[in-house]
């Protein structure tokens, strides 16, 4: 079998390890997104967007299962402090999170009165604020949710305050804001913004932003990558820092320091991806219609 990597610089040999290959877990759906990996329960749940299905993989004996169907179109999900499921719902065009009874509590679909896009994709800061993107992809048409006008009429990146249930935009210079991540310290906010899709030219690269000492704002916005094979879309950080994240070919690892090191080739699109396992080395992989895993040199940024 072909090596799945493309060292593009020598850093890149010490984060992944030369006989892992690429393994598919599963294969069978529309659209895929949205990973997010359960340590206490050893599963990982993700998103078959136009199917209207949140999938599970168990990780003890690999079957696959049906976790929530219809899911509101749920598209990007996260894990908050507590071990709570947190999604983005294209259908309710909100931030939902599933409560430890199993029931689920919309926690915000709206803004100043007027209805969000379409969420797309969640992280949970270490004060359990809940940082979301809102681009207009779920109501843009009837496959990933219902086609619907913006209210809004622009496509921001929100925080939003589970203990206030107060909501703010903290980004409003996107097109089409999309995948997110803190680096380790919290310093640093990337955000994907892959407004290629709708505007020839637009924007398929991820900013970065320094997040204030309150915590609450951000600064800055540079671009920090632009993408080579198709877009940025999901995207998660290592301990040390580098940004493991989608493209059209499969996944790129760049440095803090912006140097894109290397690549692992994936059959399909990639969407999304998340670190997971005991020991967090393990990236699960969201490619169109098949979820993906290969183990790596490194692990998933979590604060505990
Ligand atoms: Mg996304």
């Amino acid at each position: 079998m072909a090596s799945p990597y493309t060292v593009i610089d020598e850093r890149f040999h010490r984060l992944t390890l030369g006989t892992a290959t690429l393994e598919t877990l599963w294969t069978g759906g529309r659209w895929l997104e949205g990973p997010a990996y359960f340590a206490a329960g050893r599963y990982l749940v993700w998103s078959d967007i136009p199917n209207n299905r949140i999938l599970r993989w168990d990780e003890t004996d690999g079957s696959v299962s049906v976790f929530r169907q219809p899911s509101h179109h749920a598209n990007g999900h996260t894990v908050d402090r507590e071990g709570r499921l947190v999604s983005c719902e294209h259908l309710s065009r909100g931030v939902s999170r599933t409560e430890f009874d199993g029931s689920r509590t919309l926690l915000v679909d709206r803004i100043s009165g007027k209805r969000l896009n379409s969420p797309n994709d969640v992280i949970v800061k270490s004060d359990g604020t809940i940082w979301f993107s809102d681009p207009t992809y779920g109501i843009d048409t009837d496959y990933e949710g219902d086609a619907a006008a913006s209210e809004i009429g622009a496509s921001h990146v929100y925080r939003y305050d589970p203990a206030t249930r107060e909501c703010a935009a903290v980004a409003t210079d996107f097109a089409k804001p999309n995948g997110l991540a803190f680096s380790p310290d919290e310093r640093l906010l990337y955000i994907a913004d892959t407004g290629a899709t709708h505007a020839k030219g637009g924007p398929r690269h991820i900013r970065r932003f320094s997040v204030a000492s309150d915590g609450r704002t951000l600064a800055g916005g540079e671009v920090f990558a632009t993408c080579d094979a198709g877009l940025f879309d999901g995207f998660r950080v290592d301990v040390h820092g580098n940004l493991w994240t989608s493209a059209g070919d499969g996944v790129h690892c760049y440095a803090p320091d912006g140097t894109l090191l290397g690549k692992i080739a994936v059959p399909e699109v990639v969407a999304n991806l998340c670190f997971g396992g005991p020991k967090r080395n393990r990236l699960f992989i969201c490619a169109t219609t098949s979820l993906y895993a290969i183990y790596v040199q490194t692990a998933g940024c979590r604060r505990p």
